[in-house]
């Protein structure tokens, strides 16, 4: 296999061999002044779509570089269908959030506006940035799209009945995650509220959805950040079939 190269960067244009892709000025920059990469240098470039390609540096402008795309380096490959839904904190934790969510796999992140979330406005754009840096630090081979932020009752209002919620519910004495975790390859999604917990009346009427279980992550009450990260590692641990059925 060959080894992976240093310097991965998400771009949105169609890769395949002979390809020219002009990069962005911030991309430009990271590579010129931050990294100090001259032309002939190779990097590594993926856009979710047709896997992983080297990449040699071509043209070195002030603000702009181009890149001449050279051969594939990874096939795309088809993710386990996990979405993240939190109620937005505040200041760099919320950052956090969706850095850690898209390094455990998340493939859409969702803010939810529930009745105690604080924060009303989200900086998509900035999530949007953290998510594709985090995705090109960890060597995935698509970026999680965050989606605008939206009331919990309109997410439950339109949710995808063959998606299974799991709602992380804290002091309600409802069965482990562990427990309540299926490998049987159904898409699924994870729910955790904001830092003043759920309404009970919130709790209640998720739990008479048929399409969502309440959950709980330990005797420990955990701040929302690490209840996302705690979710999602337990999810992609036990929802996977085994490697061996995988590979079969
Ligand atoms: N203020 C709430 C309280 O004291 O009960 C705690 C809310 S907690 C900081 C934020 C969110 O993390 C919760 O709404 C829940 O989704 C999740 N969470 C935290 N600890 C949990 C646990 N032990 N089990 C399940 N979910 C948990």
């Amino acid at each position: 296999m060959p080894r992976p190269l240093a310097t991965r960067l998400f771009v949105d244009a169609p890769l395949d061999a002979g390809a020219e892709v002009l990069l962005g000025e911030h991309q430009a920059h990271q590579l010129r002044a931050v990294l100090r990469l001259e032309a002939g240098d190779a990097i590594a470039v993926f856009n979710g779509r047709d896997g992983e390609w080297r990449a040699t540096l071509s043209a070195v402008a002030k603000k702009s570089i181009t890149v001449s795309v050279e051969d594939r380096l990874r096939e795309q490959t088809t993710e386990p269908d996990i979405w993240l839904l939190f109620a937005p904190i505040k200041g760099p934790r919320l950052d956090w959030i969706v850095e850690k969510a898209t390094e455990l796999g998340a493939t859409e992140i969702h803010p939810v506006i529930t009745r105690r979330t604080v924060v009303s406005r989200v900086n998509l754009d900035r999530l949007q940035a953290h998510a594709t840096e985090a995705a090109e630090q960890c060597e995935r081979l698509s970026v999680p799209p965050v989606r605008e932020a939206r009331s919990l009752g309109d997410v439950m209002d339109r949710w995808p009945k063959e998606r299974r919620l799991y709602v992380a519910a804290e002091r309600r004495g409802v069965p482990p995650m562990a427990e309540a975790i299926r490998a049987d390859g159904v898409p699924a999604a994870i729910l955790i509220g904001p830092e003043g917990g759920f309404e009970p009346a919130e709790l209640d009427h998720l739990a008479q959805l048929g399409f969502a279980t309440l959950v709980g992550l330990g005797p420990r009450i955990l701040r929302a950040d690490t209840a996302a990260a705690a979710a999602m590692a337990l999810w992609q641990a036990l929802a996977q079939p085994p490697l061996a059925d995988r590979r079969a």
